[in-house]
C-alpha cells in the first residue's frame, strides 16, 4: 500500500522503534552447507527490501537489475503483499497490482544476473493500514482475529488474522503459491512483524490463549506449507521473537505482548530478518538468535550511521549462521535510485 512507508516514517519519528517504516533449509543451500561445516557464509545475501505498490515499479526494477548487481545486490525481497494480479483469488487482488507475467520476465533478468528473488506476502498481522482494512479482511471478516470490533480502525495499530480459524491457511497458502511461481522463487518471506493483535479476548477461539503458542502456531502451518510441502526456504521478521523485557527495547523492534516465548516452538531451519534501525554499541538479539541456531540476517534501513553500526557489529559475530545483510529502503529512495542510496551502496560494500 502507498500509505505504508509514509505511517511508518511518522511512527519511527515519534517512537524510534517501529520497523515496517523483516529457509526448511535444503541441503544444497550453500548457507545451510556452511552452517553444518562451520565455514563463512560465501557468498554472503547481500539483499535489498522492497515495497512493491504496483505493476509499473516491476518494469523499473527489471531495468534496474544490471546496476543493483553492479553495487552487489544479489537477494531482493520483493513485498508484494495484495498488490498482484491474484488468479486464485482475483478479489484479494489490488488494481494496478503486480501481472504474473512482468513477474517471469524479472525473474529471468535477475536469473541472468545471478540476483534470488524472495516474495513476500505480511502473514498473520498488517492486515490493516490506518483506515485501511487490507482484502483479505475486507472480503473475508470472520477471519479477523477482532471480528467486528475497531470500527475505523481507531485505537488499533493494524489487524490480525486468526491463527486459528479453519479456513484461512488455504486461502493464504493459494496467494503465497502464486507469488512463489510468477517470481520462480525457491523462498519465500512470510512477513510477520510487529503482531500487536493475537490471542484477542474477541476472538471465540483464541481468548484465554497463549500469545507464545499462538503465533508458533502461524508460523509451523506457514512453514509446513511452504517448506514441508513446497520445499522452499521460509524468512520472516524477527521482533515476535525478542523478549522486550530481556532486551531492553521498546514494543516494536521487540515484543511485549508474549509471543517471545515461540522462539522455542518453532523449527531453525527459518531464517530470521533481525531488523534494527538505530545506531546502538550493541544489537543483543543477533547473539541470541544464532544462539538459538537460527540463520540470521541482521536487516536495517536509516539512518546510514545506524546501518553502518549494525553492519560492522553483526560481521564481528564470526558465525557461519550469519547470512549476510539486509538493507530495507521503505519507500525513502525510488526504485530507480536505489542502487544508489547511501545505506544500500555503503553498507553492502563491507558484505563482498
Ligand atoms: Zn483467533
Amino acid at each position: 500500500m502507498n500509505t505504508f512507508p509514509l505511517f511508518r516514517f511518522a511512527v519511527v519519528s515519534v517512537l524510534l522503534f517501529s520497523h515496517q517504516t523483516g529457509i526448511g533449509a535444503d541441503t544444497t543451500n550453500p548457507s545451510d552447507a556452511a552452517a553444518k561445516t562451520g565455514k563463512a557464509v560465501k557468498p554472503f545475501w547481500r539483499g535489498v527490501h522492497l515495497l512493491v505498490n504496483n505493476d509499473q515499479q516491476i518494469l523499473v526494477l527489471k531495468e534496474q537489475l544490471p546496476k543493483l548487481a553492479t553495487v552487489g545486490v544479489n537477494t531482493l525481497i520483493l513485498e508484494v503483499n495484495y498488490n498482484f494480479e491474484f488468479k486464485s483469488h482475483p478479489e484479494l487482488g489490488a488494481p494496478g497490482g503486480v501481472k504474473a507475467a512482468h513477474a517471469h520476465e524479472l525473474a529471468a533478468a535477475a536469473r541472468a544476473l545471478g540476483i534470488r528473488l524472495v516474495p513476500q506476502f505480511n502473514c498473520l498481522g498488517h492486515q490493516s493500514w490506518s483506515k485501511t482494512t487490507l482484502p483479505l479482511l475486507t472480503k473475508h471478516p470472520e477471519f479477523d482475529e477482532t471480528p467486528g470490533q475497531f470500527p475505523g480502525n481507531t485505537n488499533i495499530y493494524c489487524r490480525s488474522w486468526c491463527p486459528q480459524h479453519p479456513d484461512v491457511n488455504p486461502v493464504g497458502f493459494a496467494l503465497i503459491d502464486e507469488l512463489v511461481e510468477a517470481f520462480e522463487a525457491d523462498a519465500f518471506h512470510v512477513g510477520m512483524d510487529e503482531v500487536f493483535i493475537i490471542a484477542s479476548e474477541h476472538c471465540p477461539r483464541c481468548k484465554g490463549g497463549d500469545p507464545a503458542r499462538l503465533f508458533a502456531r502461524a508460523v509451523n502451518d506457514l512453514h509446513g506449507h511452504i517448506v514441508g510441502k513446497r520445499k522452499l526456504e521460509m524468512l520472516m521478521w524477527g521482533d515476535r521473537l525478542l523478549d522486550a523485557k530481556a532486551m531492553k527495547g521498546g514494543e516494536w523492534e521487540y515484543a511485549k505482548n508474549g509471543t517471545a516465548g515461540a522462539v522455542d516452538l518453532i523449527p531453525k531451519d527459518i531464517v530470521i530478518c533481525d531488523w534494527h534501525y538505530e545506531q546502538q554499541s550493541h544489537y543483543p538479539s543477533v547473539p541470541f538468535l544464532l544462539g538459538k541456531g537460527f540463520r540470521v540476517w541482521p536487516s536495517s534501513w536509516q539512518p546510514l550511521a545506524g546501518a553502518k553500526a549494525f553492519s560492522a557489529f553483526s560481521r564481528e559475530q564470526k558465525s557461519a549462521r550469519l547470512v549476510g545483510f539486509l538493507c530495507t529502503v521503505w519507500g525513502k529512495a525510488k526504485f530507480d535510485a536505489v542502487a544508489e542510496w547511501p545505506p544500500v551502496v555503503e553498507v553492502l560494500a563491507e558484505w563482498k
